[in-house]
């Protein structure tokens, strides 16, 4: 049975260039569209490709306890209390990290090129080309499913990903480095979460917050998906039913968000 306090509206919602500032990583002004959220007892569920480690120090920083869907979808973790359930759950997808590095590895040999991942450096190398701290790369490095590659050298991408795609991984462009990842995808695990819930008799209206293409499946799984604008002013080429583009940049766009769904969605 749903308990008293189960949640109407429920927001998963991207990090990196949506929930934080593409440039500077700070939430501005989605801080107090967050404290509005927790005042209207609507969950959120961080959905990045940062870590777990990564999502629970920015869930400390905004006095958030959100669910976590951690890199690209390949780690859930809901704590005690989330939704109103007395207990949580953790659960992984695809392939384990030791795993992913040993397919990078063997595709590498194989086509004669030189691969950098994180597991490849030490932390102060990680620190120096990423610009994170020393503890914030600790928490960057701290992978379960998914490798950051900082340096792909002597083959091209797509010859690369296609030998990844034959050992079932796939090969995904961020801003700055590469993600090799098992065969899982945010939106994958949205609809896992949706169904915890649901095994759990709560169904609550489900609302997601994205910026870039590697957001469409999670939109692509929830009943009100929104779009927040990129630094140039443009939005992502996503198509579909229902996106509703903000005309918000990045945090200011998903302030919009919130905006909206206290208004339309979650009713008086
Ligand atoms: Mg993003």
């Amino acid at each position: 049975m749903p308990t008293p306090e189960a949640p109407r509206v429920i927001l998963f919602t991207d990090l990196d260039g949506t929930l934080l500032d593409h440039d500077t990583y700070q939430p501005g002004p989605a801080t107090v569209a967050v404290e509005r959220l927790v005042r209207a007892e609507i969950p959120v569920v961080f959905c990045s490709a940062k870590t777990v480690a990564e999502q629970r120090a920015l869930a400390r920083a905004l006095g958030l306890h959100p669910g976590l869907i951690a890199e690209n979808g390949a780690a859930v973790s809901l704590p005690p209390g989330f939704a109103g359930l007395a207990s949580g759950v953790e659960r992984t997808f695809g392939l384990r990290y030791e795993e992913v590095r040993g397919a990078i590895a063997e595709v590498a040999e194989s086509l004669g090129c030189s691969v950098r991942g994180y597991g490849d450096m030490s932390r102060a190398e990680v620190a120096a080309v990423t610009g994170l701290d020393l503890d914030a790369a600790r928490r960057a490095m701290d992978r379960c499913c998914t490798e950051t590659l900082v340096e792909l050298v002597g083959a091209d991408p797509e010859s690369f990903a296609r030998s990844l795609e034959a050992r079932g991984l796939r090969l995904q462009r961020g801003a700055r480095f590469w993600t090799v990842q098992g065969p899982h995808d945010k939106g994958r695990a949205v609809r896992w979460v949706e169904t915890w819930l649901r095994d759990r008799g709560t169904t609550p209206t489900t609302c997601g917050v994205g910026d870039a293409d590697n957001d469409l499946e999670m939109l692509a799984a929830v009943d009100h998906p929104f779009l927040v604008r990129r630094p140039d002013g443009s939005w992502a080429d996503l198509r579909l039913p229902r996106l509703r583009r903000l005309s918000g940049i990045g945090p200011a766009g998903f302030a919009e968000a919130v905006e909206v769904i206290l208004a339309e969605v979650s009713g008086p």
